[in-house]
């Protein structure tokens, strides 16, 4: 078969090593340029590439092309491809053919990573051979070259389920449906949820769905499955087995991690786990970086990184984990927020809003007359400003609610830059 690749970063190079793993004539196209390493890897397994633009021929006369998440619907290349009627398909969709493990699945808007983390460690830790892929670490396509398992747990976002077809996960969890990334769905949620319920869309009577029972956007699309749908409370106060009688300890804060939680939980009773192996995992589970990551305190005063927070809904949850006065540094990238939403929780919880972006006006508007509010252009200005406020037994919470390339690389980046900048204070402090 004549494959053709369209994007040169984690997931393409990973389809096309994959491909030329077995034998199919494969040429990847990139519009932009490849970083370095995977133009290296290209190079080492002599896959065929190009850079710096498409050549549309070319990528005509291929049997199926496999696109990478990032490229939109709207790109010229693949409307051309449509037109002409080529089969597209998303890297996971690729992947799939190529194994015969048993395959758990996770989508949402929010909690993906930690809940796939999450189900991926209780596996690991209860003795399944298990790898971990998707939206996170290295492509799914690329570790199958060398690295199959039984059990696959997958993190997919709404791109990666966009051009599925007969990806069918034995277990699917969809966490949540809040509006996020509309503008790749012409600002419908209709859409964007069918994107995300494609998970399960191809599911058998033999395979699981797990689902929050709360979110309507999800429940209202159960029509066509044929899967077993367990249904999930977010209004929990504890994690607990399916049947209610047995409850489990775990390290993260929030009612969204008991939610995510037990989802997590449902996953393992589905593949049979004991209790005793369950709470094993369940204990060992810390916070992942930049998700309510909680540092050292400085002189009292608490502060927790939830920089990977770039909406609303996030935000929300993080609020409401907080037992005491919040310092609230919020800010950078809007991407459609309605500050109302969380007003009465902001009143409740807030102390201090820090803006940290270079356009505040929307926060500024939306808290400035009922709440003490500071601006700050960079993370070291931020923490100082916070920890100059800040009391003992107080806590200072980064959860930007926006994205960060305004002053970041990336919320990673932001988060980075807030933990060296409480390190930095704490050296002050202690000398
Ligand atoms: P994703 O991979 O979907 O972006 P993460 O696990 O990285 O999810 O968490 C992203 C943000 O969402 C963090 O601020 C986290 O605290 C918050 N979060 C985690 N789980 C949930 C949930 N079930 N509902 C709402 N927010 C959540």
């Amino acid at each position: 078969m004549n494959i053709a690749i369209l994007g040169g970063g984690e997931s393409g190079v990973g389809a096309a090593l994959l491909a030329k793993h077995k034998n199919q004539e494969v040429f990847l196209s990139e519009y932009g340029s490849i970083k370095d390493h995977y133009r290296q890897a290209l190079q080492d397994h002599k896959v065929d590439f190009e850079e710096s633009g498409h050549t549309i021929e070319r990528l005509l006369k291929a049997d199926l092309v496999v696109k990478s998440p990032g490229i939109p619907e709207k790109a010229t290349v693949i409307q051309k491809l449509r037109e002409a009627d080529v089969r597209i398909v998303s890297e996971i969709e690729f992947a799939f053919k190529y194994t015969d493990a048993k395959i758990i699945a996770i989508t949402g808007s929010n909690g993906k990573t930690t809940t796939t983390s999450l189900i991926y460690q209780l596996l690991k830790n209860g003795g399944y051979d298990v790898g971990l892929a998707g939206n996170i670490g290295h492509s799914w396509a690329r570790q199958l070259v060398s690295d199959d398992h039984e059990y696959w747990v997958l993190e997919l976002s709404s791109f990666q389920l966009d051009d599925v077809m007969e990806f069918s996960p034995d277990i699917a969890v969809v966490l949540n449906i809040t509006a996020d990334h509309l503008d790749r769905y012409g600002y419908d949620i209709g859409k964007y949820a069918e994107a995300k319920m494609k998970i399960a869309a191809q599911q058998k009577s033999f395979d699981h769905l797990i689902i929050n029972q709360e979110d309507r956007l999800i429940t209202d699309r159960l029509q066509n499955i044929k899967s077993s749908i367990h249904k999930v409370s977010n209004q929990h106060k504890k994690v607990l087995s399916k049947d209610g009688a047995t409850s489990f300890e775990i390290n993260l804060k929030g009612t969204h991690n008991i939610f995510n939680a037990n989802c997590a939980v449902q996953v393992c009773e589905i593949l049979g786990m004991s209790y005793e192996s369950i709470q094993q995992g369940l204990s060992t589970f810390q916070a992942i970086e930049h998700r309510l990551e909680e540092l050292p305190p400085v002189s009292g005063l608490r502060f927790i990184n939830d920089s990977k927070a770039t909406n609303i809904d996030a935000v929300q949850y993080a609020l409401a984990a907080m037992d005491e006065e919040v310092i609230w540094i919020v800010g950078g990238v809007d991407k459609g927020n309605d500050y109302d939403t969380i007003r009465s929780l902001v009143d409740e919880k807030v102390n201090h809003v820090i803006c940290l972006g270079l356009d505040n006006t929307k926060l500024i508007d939306a808290f400035g007359n009922d709440h003490v509010l500071t601006e700050a252009k960079s993370m070291k200005a931020a923490v100082e400003q916070a920890f100059e406020l800040g009391k003992s037994g107080q806590v200072v919470l980064l959860s930007p609610a926006c994205a960060s390339f305004d002053l970041f690389k990336n919320y990673e980046d932001r988060g980075l830059q807030f933990k060296k900048e409480v390190e930095r204070i704490r050296e002050t402090a202690q000398s």
